[in-house]
């Protein structure tokens, strides 16, 4: 490896490792630099206590709200990125959320590409990652042109129940596409997986699968504990010419013929800001003004329904979702999201938001209760921001479609209530859960209003280019991770079919 490789890829998550697996076979000469380090194989990583009442693995790092104070986001920094403890979801986006899509509260815009355009790589992704699955359950499936590689994962006996209920009164639940080997996982410890760190347990994130195949081939190098601080252009302002890091307080650089962005849709716009110099004042990349616009982050609820009938014995229930109020309300009216079961959640847990509740009543409550996690489409906003203000990460994130989020959780609530659940509480995730951010980097068809092309290449900058959750043009309303990792293999043959990789 030469101290200026042909590449240099920026963060080892979704993006950043999936772009890697792509190119890897290409030949160049590829350095990773990544900020984090692994995650160990720690009793902690199965220890609820450890991770939702002690934090930890919550990173100690504050973000501020702008004109207001600084909070903790749950935003991960190892090799794999925040896939090292996402659920695994492995989802496409509907065909319908390529399209212009009217929303309550706005249009959530089309994107510069159809659904058809991305979908021989989501076929690709999801061989890749493993991702178990059935079609046919769920009326808002697109098209596949390969079959997920895998059955999906069983329901335990009580959440088969409950799908059976939810079915008779007319839902469509379907077997939510997971990237998780259930046998694997469940040797190791009988837990869930939602929120908790993978080792090499069984989980397929960007580490175990795509940053595992890439670092198979002897041009593919990961340094690990590199934080990424300034990209620096030529005196012309164009070309991207060096990459300067801090590793472990030790100040380096390299000059890659590439440079690859993947350092997640918060921390890549910030990089860009942070970039600024003469010939681009105001940021990389940001002759349309949209670095740092248009963060997004869900609208999101987890749903409890409870009865004293019902007995969930069930170890990690995420199994099933359902869509019917995804296209429209179920009435004809405007879209309201996704519905999918969480990770089980123990009084353990809850614990963790409940801290003066002892923890074996909150056992008790668990143990006749079925946990959902509710989604609505947050839709770009120019003033939904990520700034930089000297150190500090300023976020002003301006949340849109509140109305149809909180419609979702009261139908949830009622279609909960009829499949048996009296009791049926729901608690709102808040900016400290970051989980979904994307949209700062967006691509599209015109300079003049996107940072990015269809290819995520900047047009600023002929040798960058932003891999990872800030080039979604939207939301949608299911999680994102598959859809980055399948634009991601599509940018990867992009480059080596126009011959840029070395
Ligand atoms: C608890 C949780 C559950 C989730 N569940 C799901 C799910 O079920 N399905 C789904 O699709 N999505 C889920 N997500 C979201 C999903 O994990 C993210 O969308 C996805 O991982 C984003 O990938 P990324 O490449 O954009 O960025 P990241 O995962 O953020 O990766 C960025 C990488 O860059 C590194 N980095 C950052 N700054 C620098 C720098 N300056 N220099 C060098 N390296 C840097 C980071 O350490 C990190 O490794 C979940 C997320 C969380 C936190």
């Amino acid at each position: 490896m030469s101290a200026s490789p042909d590449i240099v890829i920026i963060g080892s998550g979704i993006g950043g490792a999936t772009i890697a697996a792509g190119l890897a076979s290409s030949g160049a000469n590829i350095l990773i630099l990544e900020a984090g380090d692994h995650i160990a194989d720690l009793p902690e990583n199965r220890d609820q206590r450890a991770i939702f009442q002690r934090g930890h693995f919550r990173p100690k790092e504050f973000w501020y709200e702008h004109g207001g104070g600084a909070f903790n986001p749950g935003n991960y920094y190892n090799v794999g990125g925040n896939s090292k403890f996402f659920g695994a979801v492995l989802v496409r986006y509907r065909a319908e959320d390529f399209v212009e899509m009217k929303h309550r509260e706005g249009v959530s815009p089309a994107w510069p590409i159809p659904y058809d355009e991305l979908e021989p790589w989501y076929s690709a992704a999801e061989q890749m990652y493993q991702v178990r699955g059935r079609q046919g359950e769920d009326p808002t499936e697109p098209v596949h042109s390969t079959p997920y590689p895998f059955p999906p994962v069983p329901d335990e006996p009580a959440v088969a129940k409950v799908r059976a209920r939810l079915k008779q009164n007319g839902l469509h639940p379907f077997s939510l596409p997971l990237g998780i080997d259930i046998d694997r996982w469940l040797a190791k410890a009988k837990t869930p997986w939602d929120a908790h760190p993978n080792s090499f347990d069984g989980k397929m994130d960007a580490e175990t699968v795509a940053l595992a195949l890439a670092l198979q081939h002897p041009n593919v190098k990961l340094q690990t504990g590199s934080r990424v601080t300034r990209l620096q252009a030529a005196a012309d302002g164009k070309r991207v010419e060096t990459v300067h890091y801090l590793q472990d307080g030790v100040a380096g650089s390299v000059s890659p013929r590439l440079v690859i962005l993947s350092a997640g849709a918060v921390q890549s716009s910030v990089l860009l800001l942070r970039s600024a110099d003469a010939r681009n004042p105001t940021g990389l990349a940001n002759r349309s003004d949209q670095v740092g616009r248009n963060f997004m982050n869900h609208n999101s609820s987890a749903v409890l329904a409870m009865s004293p009938r019902f007995r969930n014995d069930s170890v990690y229930q995420k199994s099933f979702g359902f869509n019917d109020f995804y296209l429209s309300d179920g009435q004809g009216g405007p879209p309201l999201g996704n519905v999918q079961l969480l990770g089980r959640v123990s009084g353990k847990i809850l614990k963790g938001n409940l801290p003066k509740i002892p923890e074996w009543l909150l056992d008790r409550v668990s143990s006749h209760a079925i946990d959902f996690y509710a989604m609505s489409e947050d839709i770009p906003h120019p003033e939904s921001r990520v700034m930089a203000d000297g150190d500090r990460i300023v976020l002003k994130w301006h949340r849109t479609n509140w109305d149809a989020h909180l419609d979702l959780v009261a139908k949830l609530k009622g279609v909960l209530k009829q499949a048996g659940f009296p009791i049926v509480l729901s608690r709102a995730f808040d900016k400290r859960t970051p989980s979904h951010q994307c949209g700062t980097v967006k691509m599209g068809l015109d300079a003049e209003t996107a940072p990015l092309d269809i290819w995520c290449r900047a047009f600023d900058h002929p040798n960058l280019f932003v891999v990872d959750a800030s080039f979604l043009p939207t939301s949608a309303a299911v999680n994102p991770a598959l859809t980055v990792a399948a634009q991601a293999l599509r940018v990867a043959d992009h480059i080596r079919a126009a011959d840029l990789a070395s």
